[in-house]
């Protein structure tokens, strides 16, 4: 029984050695790969990188040979929600999901991302403002999954997001909340933060009917208002934002990371730079949408809209990394087109092809520079020592091929918090659940024509 005012954590504890030998090493902290002069993890903490580390090990110490391999750090998706299992409609996100059986799906999504190598997410919005009651279990041993930073739920003013009126004018749905004034929006601001926020997530354009493209539904003032609460309290800001004023308004209202930050233009991108903000382009989902989504049955016609949107953004992100504004890579995993566990080094391949990224430089944004995501700057994302113990190993070289980072099969070692995770067994997944999926009647209009024609 444990004192009260003390805690039961303390068994957590775990100094247990991993001795990792051979193969190439990439640290990730933009230094060339170089033969693995070896790497001793003790608990979860980067002990040695170095000659001395096989010196070091304890008689007890688990040795892997990565002789012929690739040791890195573990991927950082910096933008990934854990909490919408592989969602194929907003309908289905919004009214068709209870709390329990969420929160249980969720658990089994963590284990995904781990065995794909994902050894931390951060997480924007979350169904029924789980977000920090995941991390926390997560933290706790209660699920076995990556690191997680997270927020609580979108803040979308009334005029809405990408739902249009699923969107109620007042209140939550899915993963969103609505705020109706400046006030409620620094009220909810607070209240998000006391529920265990670690980012407050503004979803700072939408939808509105006869309008091309996303709208900056905020004003000025109200995304200042949201900016300077969150960091009075020691809280970081990320904004969703799909059009070039967008993402000038909400860099010069202090928001710390952007995500999609669509064509961004060159005032946004003076504006950025200025304000120190970071972006995470999230490509993942628009390239799937392009290059697969009618292999998917997803909506037609939509392939070169986003192929346009990519094109358009990609130079601009790569003149602000040019400009040395940090790039994060995201998945937007937890929709069909990301589903979890497949699609988490697909960012980095397209920071590599559309960007003109060197693969070494695309690695680094999948993994030191999401240290940002997890507010965890210099402790996490490289292997040096004194970083949190998240490694894998590569059966190849992601150098000459970065799209081994999405293949499974090559991913022979995730180590999480110092820990080798079980990669054996089947891939987790789930059969039907009563009620969480929505059928469409029909993808097209059965006319007379269609059906005699
Ligand atoms: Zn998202």
């Amino acid at each position: 029984m444990s004192t009260p005012g003390t805690s039961d954590t303390a068994s957590r504890v775990d100094d247990g050695e991993i001795l990792i030998s051979g193969g190439t090493l990439i640290d990730a902290t933009g230094a060339p790969a170089r033969p693995n002069p070896g790497v001793l993890l003790r608990g979860d903490n980067i002990e040695v990188v170095g000659p001395g580390a096989a010196e070091a090990a304890g008689a007890g110490a688990e040795r892997i040979d990565a002789t012929g391999r690739t040791v890195m750090p573990g991927l950082i998706d910096a933008h990934c929600h854990a909490t919408f299992d592989d969602v194929q409609s907003n309908d289905e996100l919004f009214f068709h999901r209870d709390p329990t059986t969420a929160a249980l799906v969720a658990g089994q999504n963590l284990t995904k991302m781990l065995r794909a190598g994902v050894t931390a997410f951060c997480d924007p919005d979350t169904l029924f403002a789980m977000g920090p009651s995941l991390r926390n279990a997560t933290e706790a041993g209660v699920v076995a999954g990556p690191r997680i930073s997270t927020g609580v739920q979108a803040l979308v003013t009334s005029v809405g997001g990408t739902a249009g009126r699923l969107i109620p004018d007042e209140g939550v749905v899915g993963y969103a909340q609505v705020v109706n004034s400046q006030d409620e929006a620094v009220m909810w601001t607070r209240r998000h933060i006391k529920y265990g926020a670690d980012w407050i997530k503004i979803h700072a354009t939408g939808l509105l009917p006869g309008r091309s493209g996303e709208v900056l539904g905020w004003s000025r003032d109200e995304l200042r208002a949201v900016c300077d609460t969150a960091h009075e309290l020691g809280t970081s800001v990320m904004a969703h934002c799909r059009s070039p004023e967008s993402v000038t308004a909400c860099a010069e209202a202090g928001v710390d990371m952007l995500l999609h930050a669509s064509f961004m233009d060159a005032e946004g991108l003076e504006a950025v730079i200025a304000s120190g903000s970071v972006l995470c382009p999230t490509f993942t989902f628009l390239a799937n949408l392009a290059d697969f989504g009618s292999a998917v049955g997803a909506g037609a016609g939509m392939e070169d809209i986003f192929r346009g949107e990519i094109a358009a953004t990609a130079k601009m992100m790569r003149s602000a990394y040019d400009a040395g504004v940090p790039l994060l890579c995201g998945s937007e995993a937890g929709f069909a087109l990301t589903p979890y566990g497949h699609w988490h080094g697909r960012e980095a391949e397209i920071l590599v092809n559309e960007l003109g990224l060197s693969p070494m430089e695309a690695i680094v944004c999948a993994t030191a520079n999401g240290a940002i995501a997890m507010r965890l700057e210099g402790r996490i994302g490289t292997v040096t020592e004194g970083c949190l113990a998240d490694l894998l190993v590569l059966d190849g070289d992601p150098l000459s091929d970065i799209r081994l980072l999405n293949d499974r099969s090559r991913i022979v070692e995730v180590i999480s918090r110092g820990r080798r995770v079980d990669l054996s067994g089947p891939w987790p997944s789930h059969g039907p659940i009563p009620g969480a999926k929505v059928r469409n009647w029909a993808t097209e209009i059965l006319t007379y024509e269609r059906a005699y024609d």
